[in-house]
């Protein structure tokens, strides 16, 4: 076992059986240097270049958390467009294969939203979705952010540049102030800087320059 491998982290067997499984066995840089502090339960700002392994690590920190007897919004997942919603809800749903009747449900804007708000009335313990589609479900009274637990801001630096600031505001205020706060980016300009100086505590920072 190398130190660089994910069975030196104190992650639930059903994990770590599925990670050996799908052939996850080294870490990425990237899940090298904040995994111990999202398992710890900070604040964590990561950036990495695409392709670096950004995902896992935040996929691996709401998965170790929940607890899927509980059928509540327990995670949050803010993605920029729909097609990186889609991909980050199916690497949630790869690494969750061994984690049963866990419910992950996907809210992005170009889809009709009575079927959401239907697969909103059967519950979910994870929600992953675009900014635009979520405020909307919001303000219809249609999802309920009270007990998210932990709150990921993907590809944050690209939400900006689109210009969903306000609209992240809106959303980080229906979510409880006690909870875990992930922020992953390619490049970290200063406006990321601002927003995570005002919805992290304490943020640990890790940057990872390279994918080896
Ligand atoms: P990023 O979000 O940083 O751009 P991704 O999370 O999309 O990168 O990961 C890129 C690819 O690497 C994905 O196909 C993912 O399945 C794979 N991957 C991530 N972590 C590992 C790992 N530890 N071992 C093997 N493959 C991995
Ligand atoms: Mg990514």
């Amino acid at each position: 076992m190398s130190l660089l491998d994910f069975s030196t982290l104190k992650l639930k067997p059903a994990l770590l059986q599925n990670l050996e499984s799908i052939g996850y066995t080294a870490m990425t840089p990237i899940q090298q240097q904040s995994l111990p502090h999202i398992l710890a339960g900070k604040d964590v700002i990561a950036q990495g270049k695409t392709g670096s392994g950004k995902t896992a690590a935040f996929v691996l920190g709401m998965l170790e958390k929940l607890d899927v007897k509980r059928f509540r919004i327990q995670a949050l997942v803010l993605c920029p467009t729909r097609e990186l919603a889609d991909q980050v809800a199916q690497e949630v749903r790869t690494l969750a294969r061994t984690i049963h009747n866990i419910k992950v449900l996907t809210l992005c804007g170009g889809t009709p939203l009575g079927p959401q708000i239907g697969s909103l009335e059967h519950g979910a313990h994870i929600i992953v979705g675009t900014p635009g589609r979520i405020e909307d479900h919001i303000l219809r009274n249609t999802l309920k952010l009270e007990n998210v637990e932990t709150l990921v801001l993907d590809e944050a630096d690209r939400m900006l540049e689109m210009g969903f600031q306000d609209v992240l505001d809106a959303i980080i205020e229906k979510i409880p102030a006690q909870r875990q706060t992930l922020l992953f980016s390619a490049t970290f300009p200063p406006k990321i800087e601002s927003v995570a100086k005002r919805i992290m505590i304490d943020p640990v920072m890790v940057q990872v320059e390279s994918t080896h």
